[in-house]
């Protein structure tokens, strides 16, 4: 949660609000309650149930212009409140009509699983009080069950692109009756390959359906979809500034290995002792990783040390992923090793610490990645470890954040030259076994580890299903872009449909 009265004031030119962590920047005012904005009293009162007081700004924003039937760009990034801002609008609209088999009414496309099953959390939370049927669409679970679901008919569909053309392709699924259609996370969507996907998933849905579309940033690529399929968008923006929360204490540790073999697991070591050293203070932390075999090796040698650890990324599966991400949702796990896209999205409440064990390729990750702790105004730590191969990176983002980061002492002392060689035995947890037992049971060090890890960067791929397909499909989508959006129709002239013209939940209804 944003936490309770949070300050979102009324939403004027570029205000500032919530310490500085978000800005608005609209020429309009919106309205602040949530009983002012038309929403079914049902959602109203779960709303009020999942104790929200205030709507955020990209929900004033967003709600009223998708309740007035109208396209909906928004410029917000997770921890805005921007899934209510959607799901909200969705239900009221859809709580009017029925769902015909095969055919849903509306459609949430989401990068990731874990994106996918969190929007579909929401949805559940916001329509307890209102009769509808949802399916989740998402790799890792069985088609016959998803299929079941829908031939049964649902009023929300949330996929993952890739899954649902999957459907589509096996003739399970028409896209016809789709009246609303969402896309969240655009440019994580961009990212991951799948813009040929969502072009042409627009293609299938019908030309009156309402589009709610949603991305952090707008590349020229984005750019380009919204001025090709969103009909005069209400656009509402709502950008996390580049600046970090005030309330998280930053640091980071430069740090050399003694040797470029050993450097690995000497940084290993080191994050181990920035772990140590944090003691009670850390509750609960995400260790972010660039590389998804870097997550394993680390979540692995944090184990080994006892550590209550483990891994999240991509090339896991779903249920493994599921189970580690309620863990740490509900405490069991304390520390998640991560890699940018498992995590991405992701609302975990409240997290004391983050540790970047790389620092991030991409500037902005490193704001996303801290993101993750001081939320709603409670104090958080983020410490980096910084290589030398990784400097120049580490000046992009204090570039990017304007701002330096507090230079750290390595916790670990360093070897004294003649002990160097015993690096990798310190390597080792400290173990009361005998010599030999040990020596059967694991890896003399953690060397042979190293040495099968490639230089593998995070492909940033979820959904693979779709990889082959999206490439066929581009031009493809490109005829049916055009078809439907290429050459917009602008005027009708007497030949107006009756839909033009009618509110969202007659469109609905209809
Ligand atoms: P999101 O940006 O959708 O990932 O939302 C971030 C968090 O904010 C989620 O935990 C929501 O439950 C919470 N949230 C959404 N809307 C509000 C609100 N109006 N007031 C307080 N918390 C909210």
């Amino acid at each position: 949660m944003l936490g309770h009265g949070a300050p979102f004031g009324p939403l004027r030119l570029t205000s500032s609000y919530a310490a500085g962590q978000v800005s608005v920047r609209n020429q309009r005012t919106y309205m602040t309650k949530f009983s002012d904005l038309n929403l079914n009293p049902k959602v109203l009162k779960a709303i009020d149930e999942a104790g929200y007081e205030t709507p955020t700004p990209i929900q004033a924003g967003a709600i009223p212009a998708a309740l007035d039937g109208r396209d909906v760009l928004g410029i917000a990034q997770t921890g805005t409140g921007k899934t209510a801002s959607f799901t909200l609008p969705l239900i009221t609209a859809l709580a009017r009509g029925r769902a015909r088999a095969r055919m849903p009414r509306s459609l949430v496309l989401c990068p990731t699983r874990e994106l996918a099953a969190q929007v579909a959390e929401n949805f559940d939370t916001y329509a307890k009080h209102v009769k509808l049927t949802k399916a989740l669409l998402i790799g890792g679970v069985s088609f016959k069950e998803q299929d079941l679901l829908i031939d049964k008919g649902v009023d929300v569909l949330i996929a993952t692109p890739g899954r649902l053309l999957d459907h589509f392709e096996r003739g399970k699924l028409i896209l016809n009756d789709v009246k609303v259609m969402v896309v969240d996370e655009a440019d994580r969507m961009l990212d991951m390959g799948f813009i040929p996907d969502i072009e042409r998933i627009f293609g299938l849905t019908p030309f009156t359906r309402q589009t709610l579309f949603f991305s952090a940033t707008m590349a020229p690529e984005i750019e380009r979809i919204t001025n090709t399929f969103l009909s005069n968008p209400e656009r509402i923006e709502v950008a996390r500034q580049a600046t970090a929360s005030e309330t998280i204490e930053q640091g980071v540790v430069m740090f050399k290995g003694s040797r470029k073999d050993r450097e690995a697991s000497e940084k290993r070591k080191v994050l181990r002792g920035l772990i140590d050293a944090e003691g009670e203070k850390l509750t609960n932390a995400i260790i972010f990783c660039n590389r998804k075999t870097d997550v394993d090796i680390v979540a692995k040698s944090l184990k080994k040390y006892k550590y209550d650890t483990a891994p999240i990324h991509g090339d896991l599966d779903q249920s493994q992923r599921t189970r580690t991400l309620d863990g740490f949702r509900n405490g069991e796990l304390r520390i998640l090793v991560a890699s940018d896209v498992a995590a991405r999205g992701l609302d975990v409440p409240s997290v004391s610490h983050v540790f970047n064990f790389d620092v991030p390729g991409h500037p902005e990750d490193y704001v996303h990645r801290i993101g993750r702790t001081g939320r709603a105004g409670r104090a958080g730590k983020a410490i980096t470890i910084c290589v030398p191969r990784d400097e120049k990176q580490f000046d992009a983002v204090e570039k990017l954040i304007q701002k330096e980061i507090p230079r750290l002492d390595n916790p670990v002392k360093p070897s004294k030259p003649a002990a160097t060689e015993k690096t990798d035995a310190e390597e080792k947890p400290k173990s009361t076994r005998s010599r030999s037992s040990r020596s059967k049971s694991e890896p003399k060090t953690e060397t042979p580890v190293e040495a099968i890890t490639e230089t593998k960067a995070e492909t940033p791929r979820e959904d693979t299903t779709s990889k082959s397909r999206s490439r066929s499909s581009s031009s493809r989508s490109r005829s049916s872009r055009d078809d439907r959006g290429g050459n917009r129709v602008v005027g009708l002239g007497d030949h107006t449909p009756s839909f033009i013209g009618l509110s969202f939940e007659e469109r609905m209804a209809s």
